[in-house]
């Protein structure tokens, strides 16, 4: 495994970290505990020593399997990461006991990495109105906390704007070879950097969508490229070829899937791709890019909506279908991001966001389309 070093402590962090939003399941959808324990555990034993889990995390379970696998003498081998759910909370007092029910799901006396949970322009808003910086600080001083991140999903102007705001010991940012330039993007990751504060990334393979059910020319792309790896292996190395990250987090559901990220993580080094190897990941993704039907920028100049309907991922979800050619696990996410009564099938097609869009998207035709597809 190789080890990247923590710069608030020195500590050395495994390049995988073993992330629980994906954790393997039973033929009921429900959570296989015995495996993901094993799973969890057996990632300690080969060198990760950095796991992350949320409150909303396979409904809370998460938190309780994670627990179960950090007993027995894995606690201490581990650097624990979880996070506030702050658009969950009503008040401060709501706020104050999904924090305690986080240790009591979790069973730990402390979290080492706190993050504010996927800071987005409301949610920031929500995190300033509920004071949650000063009451993680008062749970930093008082232990039970050792050091407060946020993780983000918003525009790179609002993340250079959050880093600059606080005193940061790390963030957490999507970062994988077809996001270059989305949310923080490449250059969310220097800067964070440049201000000395470490990154942790998530969603190296997309949620999957860069190593299942590959589009064609994809797979023709791969295929003549004079060094033969695995999609999981390119996407992986190319993370892992910027020496700005920390750790980079890996939702694992399957051993096998597991042995290989930790197979990859021994081996790549930062700045190790060649000049070639950087060229075939681009035309790679210049293919991907030519897939695209529609070219939102998720600008957000269109919102809000009267329905409530987060209209670019509404149009991220159109294009995907596309780019990934229907693979089954963009059904199964699409509700867990737009919700009932706020799904592309609920717009009324006022148009109110039309007169709106720099890129003059039809939007209400897309939601159509979109809802046809996933409702
Ligand atoms: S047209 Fe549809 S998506 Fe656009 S604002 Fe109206 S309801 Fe929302
Ligand atoms: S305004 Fe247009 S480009 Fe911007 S997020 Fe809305 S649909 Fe996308």
């Amino acid at each position: 495994m190789q080890y990247r070093t923590f710069n608030k402590t020195g500590e050395k962090v495994s390049l995988l970290g073993t992330g629980t939003m994906r954790l393997p399941l039973n033929a009921d959808q429900t959570v296989d505990r015995a495996a993901a324990v094993s799973m969890i555990r057996h990632s300690i034993d080969e060198g990760v020593n950095y796991v992350d889990t949320a409150y909303m995390y396979h409904d809370g379970e998460s938190e309780k399997i994670v627990g179960e696998a950090l007993k027995d003498g894995y606690r201490e081998k581990v650097l624990l990461a979880d996070k506030m759910p702050i658009w969950l909370a009503k008040d401060e007092e709501q706020m104050k006991a999904i924090f305690d029910e986080q240790f009591e799901r979790l069973d730990v006396d402390v979290i080492d990495m706190y993050l504010v949970h996927n800071i987005t322009v409301p949610i920031w808003k929500r995190a300033k109105k509920f004071n949650l910086m000063d009451f993680l600080k008062e749970k930093q001083a008082e232990g039970k906390i050792r050091h407060i991140g946020f993780s983000f999903h918003d525009e790179l102007s609002l993340f250079k704007e959050v880093i600059d705001s606080w005193d940061w010991d790390f963030c957490q940012i999507q970062l994988n070879y077809m996001d270059k330039e989305f949310q923080a993007g490449e250059e969310g990751l220097r800067y964070a950097a440049s201000k000395g504060v470490p990154v942790v990334i998530m969603e190296p393979l997309k949620g999957g969508k860069l190593t299942d059910a590959l589009p064609r020319s994809v797979e023709a792309l791969w295929q003549e490229a004079e060094i033969q790896r695995t999609p999981a292996e390119w996407a992986l190395r190319w993370v892992a070829n910027h020496p700005e990250v920390l750790t980079i987090l890996s939702g694992m559901s399957a051993p096998e899937q597991l042995e290989e990220n930790l197979r990859i993580l021994s081996e790549a080094e930062a700045g190790s791709l060649t000049k070639q190897e950087l060229a075939i990941i681009d035309e790679v993704s210049a293919e991907y890019n030519k897939l695209i039907q529609y070219s939102c920028t998720a600008c957000k100049y269109c919102m809000p909506c009267p329905q409530k309907i987060d209209i670019p991922a509404a149009i991220n979800y159109y294009n995907e279908w596309f780019l990934y050619e229907g693979n089954p696990k963009l059904k199964a996410d699409y509700p867990v991001w737009l919700t009932k009564g706020h799904q592309a099938g609920d717009c009324i097609a006022c148009k109110a966001c039309e007169e709106h869009c720099p890129q003059h998207l039809p939007i209400s035709e897309i939601m159509k389309k979109t809802a046809e597809i996933y409702e």
